[in-house]
């Protein structure tokens, strides 16, 4: 996908020395800003002459998929950003990165600190170690305790109406496409069916893959997901890492030119195989 014109304006920022080191992300989408944040930290670290295709690093990778261990994605617990957790990255981020340039924290829900997090968090940023980079993803900033706003740097990105539309249907697509294979779970392949007759192009595939990652994620999270997918809350959480070690393998063959027919049918086996494979070692 295009990178989104605040993302190059980061970009611009960075290639100039201008890059503040903690940013308040306004957005009308969190989970398309939050993959458009991970590709800007791909970029700022990236050993390679960083492109969308970026396959040949093991950091993009490891990024990508939520490994590498100085990018820290916060989501809050429960209800509330806690202290603790403030504090945890704190301790986290008090040594200088060893794999990447920077060390980067992601937090979801800015709008969820409490007053002792948000104080934590303020310390945090107002005396930065070495190479910190933050992003704080909110969809309304005004909800934000202004004693942080006033210390971020604030970047709108909003998504059109159009792509919006687009996301809308490829996650109900992969909803579907999930309930059929993981929950209802028969004739699995007859059912890439659903997925093909929808024509995608590549990035949409790729969109498509980013979803069944999202949602896998948020399972191994522990997040609540949607009625149709309870059933998969009860998924082990080492079920749930087979099946997000695979999504990512399936996002990294997209960016070659691999037949979409023949890559949802070695998705659905790997799956399956991986399934009975569990079992056996239960
Ligand atoms: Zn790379």
């Amino acid at each position: 996908m295009a990178q989104h014109e605040a993302i190059q304006g980061l970009i611009k920022k960075y290639n100039e020395n201008q890059l503040s080191h903690v940013f308040l992300i306004e957005t009308n989408d969190k989970m398309a800003a939050l993959q458009d944040i991970k590709d800007f930290v791909k970029v700022v670290n990236c050993p390679e002459d960083y492109t969308p295709q970026c396959s040949k690093c093991n950091l993009c990778h490891l990024i990508a998929t939520d490994q590498l261990p100085s990018l820290e994605i916060v989501i809050p617990d429960g209800q509330a950003i806690k202290k603790s957790q403030m504090e945890d990255l704190k301790q986290k981020f008090s040594s200088i990165p060893y794999l990447s340039r920077y060390n980067t924290y992601i937090i979801e829900d800015a709008e969820k600190f409490n007053a002792s997090s948000a104080n934590t968090m303020l310390k945090f940023i107002e005396e930065p170690e070495r190479n910190i980079l933050g992003f704080l993803i909110t969809n309304n900033r005004e909800n934000v305790i202004s004693t942080i706003k006033s210390r971020c740097e604030i970047v709108k990105i909003f998504y059109e109406k159009e792509n919006q539309g687009i996301s809308e249907r490829i996650y109900e697509l992969a909803e579907n496409y999930l309930y059929k294979i993981e929950v209802e779970k028969q004739q699995t392949i007859v059912y890439n069916k659903i997925v093909l007759d929808e024509k995608l192009e590549r990035e949409e595939m790729v969109l498509f893959f980013k979803t069944l990652f999202q949602i896998y994620y948020d399972l191994f999270q522990g997040k609540s997901i949607s009625e149709k997918l309870k059933v998969m809350e009860s998924f082990s959480s080492q079920i749930l890492m087979a099946r997000l070690r695979l999504v990512s393998e399936m996002l990294d063959r997209l960016n070659f030119n691999v037949n979409l027919h023949l890559l949802l049918d070695d998705f659905v086996l790997r799956l399956e195989d991986s399934y009975e494979h569990l079992w056996c070692e239960v």
